[in-house]
């Protein structure tokens, strides 16, 4: 058997659009190229349902169907993916390091595109019943919930995605949000607020989470009169943004006060030769589009630097 080569010219971390794109940019430009998915492979498009607005299909895409033609894509053009975890990284030492818990890898160029994950309520109850009730992804868990109440809790343009879409299972959504108005575009708002299966509870912070074997209510406190209001439903969906996943870059590059990777030109980290593209950066456009696109960007800056560096 032959062994397995672990050094690369340039790895990738992250299977989102960002690193799918930066792959297919790595290989086409003739660079030896891996890319490191990680254990869940295709990003948060993985939990969407119909995507329209990622340009070249006219009648849209489902997310799941999309990552996984740019996952072939990718593939065709050479790059290696491995469904793996990276646990740590070491920028500080030439040639750069990336280990999984059972490989390491060299490489003379690294693109971050470890993405975001979804933000957490933050109470007990939360983690008790996560997977048992409580979910992040709607797309994933919401036909177990046929013909049951759900709550969403957010005001963004996830939380109304997902209602919208549960009101295909559920029997009511009620969207619980912490202020009076959403922060959701216009027309994500309409859609979801003009589907008469779908109740909004404004002004209401979610106090505590509760069940037995599952879940089961939560307990709500409206933050305008201080009353409490205990809402039952057979399932509850946390939409309230995201974290950057940036744990394994801590100490190696600069991050910013969210955690989010600084960056200085274009695509460039603090560290010569990483590159970084999507949303473990960009926490204003989140767009798989953008990211796809800022992929292209890293992948070109990397090729760029290696250019230069023979
Ligand atoms: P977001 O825009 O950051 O919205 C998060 C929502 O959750 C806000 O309403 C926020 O309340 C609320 N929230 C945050 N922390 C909370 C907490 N601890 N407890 C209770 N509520 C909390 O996140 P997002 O909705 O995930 O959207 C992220 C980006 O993706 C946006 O740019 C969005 O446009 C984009 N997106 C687009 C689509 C689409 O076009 N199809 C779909 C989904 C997302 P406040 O408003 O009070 O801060």
């Amino acid at each position: 058997m032959s062994e397995e080569k672990t050094k690369y010219d340039i790895i990738i971390i992250g299977a989102g659009p960002a690193g799918y794109t930066a792959g297919i940019y790595c290989s086409r430009a003739r660079h030896n190229t891996l890319l490191i998915s990680g254990i869940l492979p295709g990003g948060q498009l993985m939990n969407t349902t119909d995507v329209e607005n990622y340009p070249g299909f006219d009648q849209g895409i489902m997310g799941p169907d999309l990552m996984l033609t740019m996952r072939k894509q990718t593939e065709r053009m050479g790059t290696k993916i491995i469904d793996d975890e990276v646990v740590s990284v070491d920028f500080k030492n030439n040639p750069l390091t990336i280990s999984t818990a059972s490989s390491t890898f060299e490489a003379n160029s690294v693109i971050v595109c470890t993405g975001a994950n979804p933000r957490k309520i933050g109470l007990d109850g939360e983690q008790t019943f996560a997977g048992k009730g409580v979910s992040y992804c709607a797309t994933c868990d919401g036909a177990f919930f046929k013909n049951q109440e759900l709550i969403v809790v957010g005001g963004g343009d996830s939380a109304m995605e997902e209602a919208t879409f549960l009101t295909k299972f559920a029997s009511t959504v009620h969207i619980v949000h912490r202020r009076d108005e959403f922060r959701a575009s216009k027309i994500m708002q309409e859609r979801a607020l003009s589907n008469e299966k779908i109740k909004v509870h404004f002004n209401c912070t979610v106090e505590d989470i509760q069940g037995d074997q599952k879940f089961q209510k939560v307990i709500l406190k409206n933050v305008k009169n201080n009353e409490k209001i205990t809402l039952e439903a057979g399932g509850l969906f946390v939409a309230i943004g995201h974290e950057p996943n940036s744990k394994i870059l801590e100490g190696q590059i600069e991050l910013d006060e969210n955690g989010y990777v600084a960056l200085k030109n274009n695509t460039e980290t603090s560290i010569p030769g990483v590159f970084c593209a999507g949303d473990v950066h960009d926490h204003r456009y989140r767009q798989a589009v953008t990211a796809a696109g800022f992929g292209c960007m890293a992948a070109i800056d990397a090729d760029k630097y290696l250019a230069g560096h023979k």
